[in-house]
């Protein structure tokens, strides 16, 4: 027997201790939208994970370091991280993927038994899980140059992207992003294969999406996909026009399902059921 095959995967251990509560959380600020405890409570549940818990942490940027350097001892395993916190996460873990190291940000955290943080990004490979196709040889055009336009301009890249156009609202943004990762940056909007919304517009309302962006309505039809990361109750503007036009289309909950999926099986070791991840998150899960 290899010593792999000796090793016990956390989820057996964890499992056959039922009085042990195992937690799990979300760090963001303000992060009451967040719908991942809805989400990954329900994938914990279809997984018999009965002693294990996800919460929201919410927690402001002067109390981030302390806060995450506490959850070991308080119990935790691992916690995903959100807005505004992805950069510091990365800064305070005693280990990081090359993933998370390359992109600058990590997403998840995981905690050892002896309270080491380790950090990864699954944004990025949960983004390309969503697609409905491989990027390699496709092109693209990325609206936004904040954080998470960071992450998908890496990943189409390194998943081998023939071109990766960045439109910002703020041009200076859209070419520092484009020098440091190797692409072009935009003023218009350029025809590609796979458009994706990194912007915050539709956030709050649809009105305005095509006053805020470089392109119409129409001209979403000249792409193969939309992928938008915004979620909301409802589609999206952005969404709206692509399903009326026959455009695949990938939502910001589909994202969230992928990299939330990810982070869940670096935690227990187990394949995460996309399905009950899906279903919490859209608040359809079957009681
Ligand atoms: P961020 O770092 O704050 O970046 C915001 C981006 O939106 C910047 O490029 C900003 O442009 C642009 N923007 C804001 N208001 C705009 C407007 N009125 N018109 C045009 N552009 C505007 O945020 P982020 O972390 O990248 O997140 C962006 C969006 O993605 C958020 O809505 C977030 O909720 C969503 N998101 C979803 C997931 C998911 O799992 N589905 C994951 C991550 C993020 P300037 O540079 O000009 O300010």
């Amino acid at each position: 027997m290899s010593s792999a095959a000796k090793t016990p995967r956390a989820v057996d251990v964890l499992r056959r201790d039922r009085d042990a509560v195992i937690r799990l959380g979300v760090l963001g600020w303000p992060v009451a939208h967040s719908r991942s405890p809805a989400m990954h409570t329900a994938a914990l549940a279809h997984l018999g994970l009965d002693g294990w818990t996800y919460q929201r942490l919410p927690v402001p940027p002067e109390l981030f370091a302390q806060t995450v350097q506490a959850l070991p001892a308080a119990g935790f395993v691992g916690a995903n991280v959100t807005i505004p916190h992805k950069l510091a996460a990365l800064h305070l873990a005693d280990t990081a993927t090359s993933t998370a190291r390359a992109i600058g940000a990590a997403n998840t955290l995981s905690f050892s038994s002896g309270g080491q943080i380790h950090a990864d990004n699954t944004d990025a490979p949960g983004f390309l899980a969503a697609l409905p196709w491989p990027v390699a040889g496709r092109t693209a055009l990325v609206l936004g140059a904040g954080g998470s336009a960071r992450a998908i301009v890496w990943a189409l890249k390194d998943a081998g992207a023939a071109d990766v156009a960045v439109w910002n609202r703020t041009p200076a943004r859209a070419e520092h992003l484009a020098q440091e990762l190797s692409v072009r940056a935009v003023t218009q909007a350029p025809r590609a294969d796979l458009l994706v919304n990194c912007t915050s517009v539709g956030l709050t309302t649809t009105g305005e999406t095509f006053k805020e962006l470089p392109l119409s309505a129409d001209a979403v039809e000249d792409f193969s996909c939309l992928v938008d990361l915004v979620y909301r109750d409802g589609d999206t503007a952005l969404i709206t026009a692509a399903r009326e036009r026959g455009v695949a289309v990938v939502d910001g909950l589909e994202i969230l399902v992928r990299q939330g999926a990810l982070s869940l099986e670096a935690w227990t070791g187990v394949p995460a059921p996309i399905d009950a991840l899906r279903d919490g998150a859209r608040g359809t899960t079957p009681h």
